[in-house]
């Protein structure tokens, strides 16, 4: 593949191909949930989710649905601790947290600094606090919330792609050398940080897509992230719909995540975790799905490469 359309796909036109926001309530997050995770430790631990509800992001991603569920006002002062408090009441026990606010924690839109210390209060009983943003806005404020908090602060942040052409498509408004940076200042500080990485990003063939997330895997670790998430790129949010329907993306399969994995996990450099959200919608073949989701399962919390799955679908030679 690696072909683009022949005009610039902006913000405008990115917006101009989305549908209307699900209903949401700035008072609550609109999911969480606790599951297992294999920490830094190396322990699987139990981990909370606390998917918040606020401002939506500043920035428009090709790629990006997260808009779906956040709100066109600035997040009033409260609102998040109230969220958090309110998830924490009804959620099981976990040791650690993510907070994932649709976009950026240390956006002040999105997440009021004024609230910082109630919210670092509400986080005294977690030995980890996970929460996501995009390297123009890590900065003194991450170092400010780190110290509120009782346990250690992860930022997680989206790389995409090393690939650096589709990175510049994919209208994320960040190269490699700020990714590279942005890592490097919060390692400085003691903050450790984990990278998004997309699986078949827009304009590449399978074979391509299977090629750039080892690429990216590589690039990720050699810029001193702990954590690398695959995450399979997926339709849904308008622009990667018109981009399927006129030849510029298809949906990566499980198959090639499981490539993709397995030579995260030979890499030996960090934890290294398949994003099993929705994971039936990758699925081309009835027969081997559940073998092949539980493998990538047994995969994220051993971190050990089970047998492979036969199955008459599986991958062309070619690809590996
Ligand atoms: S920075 Fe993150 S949340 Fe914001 S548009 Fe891009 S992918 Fe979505
Ligand atoms: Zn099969």
């Amino acid at each position: 593949m690696s072909s683009f359309p022949d005009f610039d796909m902006d913000d405008r036109w990115i917006l101009s191909h989305r549908s209307s926001k699900n209903p949401v309530d700035a008072h609550k997050p609109y999911a969480d949930r606790v599951e297992e995770e294999r920490a830094a430790s190396g322990d699987i631990e139990k981990v909370a989710t606390v998917f918040l509800t606020n401002r939506e992001c500043p920035f428009r991603c090709l790629m990006c649905d997260l808009w779906k569920n956040t709100t066109d006002e600035k997040t009033p002062p409260g609102a998040i601790p109230h969220q958090i408090a309110h998830a924490l009441a009804l959620l099981p026990p976990a040791r650690h947290i993510k907070l994932y606010n649709s976009g950026n924690f240390f956006d002040t839109k999105a997440i009021p600094p004024e609230d910082y210390e109630q919210i670092a209060a509400l986080l005294d009983p977690f030995e980890t606090v996970i929460v996501e943003c995009h390297p123009k806005l890590v900065n003194e404020r991450c170092l400010q919330f780190r110290d509120m908090l009782r346990g250690n602060l992860e930022i997680a942040i989206g790389l995409e792609t090393a690939h650096p052409e589709v990175l510049e498509k994919l209208n994320k408004r960040m190269d490699l050398k700020q990714f590279e940076q942005c890592v490097q200042f919060l390692a400085a500080n003691g903050i450790r940080s984990r990278a998004f990485t997309l699986l078949r990003p827009p304009f590449l063939s399978e074979e391509e897509g299977v090629f750039w997330a080892k690429r990216t895997l590589d690039f990720a670790f050699d810029s001193g992230v702990e954590c690398c998430v695959v995450i399979p790129t997926r339709v849904g949010n308008g622009a990667m719909d018109w981009l399927q329907s006129q030849g510029f993306f298809s949906p990566p399969s499980l198959a090639s995540l499981e490539l993709v994995m397995q030579y995260g996990l030979q890499l030996d450099a960090g934890r290294i975790l398949a994003d099993l959200w929705d994971l039936d919608i990758f699925s081309t073949c009835p027969h081997c799905f559940e073998a092949r989701k539980q493998r990538l399962e047994a995969m994220n919390l051993y971190q050990a490469i089970p047998p492979e799955i036969a199955c008459e679908c599986s991958i062309p030679e070619a690809v590996r």
